[in-house]
């Protein structure tokens, strides 16, 4: 028998035989992420555990018999986070309770596999809200991918990022006794969860982002917040196609309507055209769009303060922009001033922008620029395009950007990146020129945050890190991982011992 077969038999012990398959059509189904151009990867087991004990027993099993693992929640990575080429892959959305919701102290404890549709509906019946809501694809992506993964999502202007509304996690450390830790105050077997400093060094950063290689998150700690009743949205189109401008007004509306806004998003012009070119029953004349269209949502707890909101959400806007109706290029678009929030609207919204040509599916390369750099990165990627317009895969379209979220501060996101088939004969050409793309926008100063495979690696091979960093992270990982078991590959980290500089590229650019 294998070292995987007898791996099986044990961990089948533990979690029964309906929990755990090596059947060729589960290792099939479990073989993707939304990525065209990653190739099928199968894992030598599909596990699905439903407890954290079961967790632990798991990575126990796999340092004995030195199996490596892949977590994975919904799987609705955009850049290969979530598949295991050989391996345990380990699907958690089995562990998908909600343990409390304190109404008196605003938090919650839930398991990680929970999906963000199902943590919010939930809430939503106690008058309750995780502020941030999750991913586009948040009803099946989980609390743990959006915790690894640094997601951002509607209520990412006002709220910020995914980790910042956590507040500590338990986790199932990769080491051969599988050991169960939690972070911020429920560290302390005193304290209930309900905020993440001053128990301890704050250890939970070290699981944010970390896209699955430091450890498996099994229960969150989350803030939660009163919903707030009133919320309006306005679209304002530019009358110049000026990124300077977008900056400017983004800079404006954080200073003059702060928390007021729950979301700005920025939709370029060349996207507004596509979008309307595919739409069904086309109005008899074609608006006139110049520049960006400006989508600002709005959000308070009294209807005159929302009042307020949009009169100085107009002033900002009203030099530079006109207020604009998606009716006037989809007359099947509800009208702003009729328009209500809700889950689907927040989950239904990026969906479109994740592939702007169905059924192409996009080499997304989502990052974070400050919002005064705008003008200047698009102005890098679009160079970029067209310097390598050869390499890209044919009947490609590549995006500087789809959408431009605004978070916090003064920094915003840039979803975008180019479409490729899902097919063998591209996949190369694809990943060739995704990693490039990548390496370019990591050296005009692109944070990214989903990193998967694609993303880490091209962070990597555009030599980003300082050796000193990469010999930290080795250790820390060690110290957690040592015998190199969990998610290997990311970061083009393949063992200790290798040399992650070797990857380094240097482009012509
Ligand atoms: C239509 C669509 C819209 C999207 N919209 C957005 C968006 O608005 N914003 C955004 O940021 N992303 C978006 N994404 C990308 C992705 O869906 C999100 O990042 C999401 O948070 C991933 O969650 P998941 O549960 O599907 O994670 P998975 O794909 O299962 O995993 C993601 C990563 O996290 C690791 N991981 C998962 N669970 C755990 C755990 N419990 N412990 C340790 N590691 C774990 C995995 O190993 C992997 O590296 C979108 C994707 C699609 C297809």
């Amino acid at each position: 028998m294998s070292k995987a077969q007898t791996a099986y038999k044990e961990i089948e012990k533990i979690i029964g035989s309906e929990f755990i398959s090596d059947k060729n059509f589960m290792k099939a189904s479990y073989s993707r992420n939304v990525d065209p151009a990653f190739p099928d990867r199968w894992a030598d087991m599909i596990v699905r555990p439903e407890s954290t004990e079961e967790v632990s027993e798991i990575v126990k099993i796999a340092n004995k018999y030195k199996i490596h693992i892949v977590p994975r929640g919904g799987g609705a990575d955009l850049v290969g986070g979530s598949v295991s080429e050989g391996g345990i892959l380990m699907d958690l959305t089995r562990m998908n309770k909600i343990l409390e919701i304190n109404e008196n102290d605003y938090y919650c404890v839930v398991e990680c596999g929970i999906t963000w549709g199902a943590l919010l509906s939930e809430l939503h019946v106690k008058g309750l809200t995780t502020g941030v809501l999750g991913p586009g694809s948040g009803y099946s992506a989980t609390i743990g991918g959006g915790l690894s993964n640094s997601t951002a999502g509607f209520g990412s202007t006002k709220y910020g990022l995914v980790p910042d509304i956590c507040m500590g996690v338990e986790v199932v450390l990769p080491n051969p006794q599988g050991s169960i830790i939690r972070t911020g105050a429920a560290v302390s077997k005193y304290a209930k969860p309900f905020c993440r400093y001053g128990a301890a060094p704050d250890f939970t950063g070290l699981f944010m982002g970390d896209v699955g290689t430091m450890g498996i998150k099994t229960k969150a700690f989350l803030k939660v917040y009163p919903e707030t009743p009133y919320k309006a949205q306005r679209y304002y189109i530019l009358s110049k196609n000026d990124y300077t401008k977008v900056f400017e007004l983004m800079n404006q509306l954080r200073k003059e309507v702060r928390d007021g806004l729950h979301d700005v998003l920025v939709v370029p012009i060349i996207v507004l055209q596509l979008l309307a070119g595919m739409v069904e029953n086309k109005p008899a004349k074609r608006p006139r769009m110049k520049g960006p269209m400006f989508s600002i949502l709005v959000e308070a707890i009294d209807k005159r303060i929302l009042d307020v909101y949009l009169e100085k959400v107009d002033e900002v806007m009203k030099e530079d922009a006109r207020p604009f109706e998606l009716q006037e290029f989809d007359p099947s678009s509800t009208l702003s001033k009729d328009w209500t929030f809700n889950l689907e609207y927040a989950y239904h919204y990026f969906n479109k922008f994740i592939s702007v040509s169905p059924p192409k599916v996009s080499c997304t390369t989502c990052h974070k620029i400050p919002i005064s750099a705008i003008s200047e990165a698009a102005k890098a990627s679009i160079t970029f395009d067209i310097k390598y317009k050869d390499e890209f895969p044919a009947q490609s379209i590549s995006l500087f950007a789809s959408v431009i979220f605004l978070l916090p501060n003064g920094n915003c996101v840039i979803v975008g990146g180019f479409n490729a088939d899902n097919v063998d004969d591209q996949r190369d050409l694809s990943m060739k020129m995704w990693h490039k793309k990548i390496r370019n926008q990591v050296r005009y100063g692109g944070i990214h945050y989903w990193l998967g495979e694609s993303i880490s690696q091209s962070i990597v091979e555009a030599d980003a890190y300082t050796p000193e960093f990469i010999k930290f992270f080795k250790d820390v990982k060690k110290a957690l991982d040592p015998n190199f078991l969990l998610s290997p590959n990311k970061f083009h980290m393949y063992s200790y011992n290798h040399d992650i500089g070797q990857h380094i590229i240097k482009d012509d650019e």
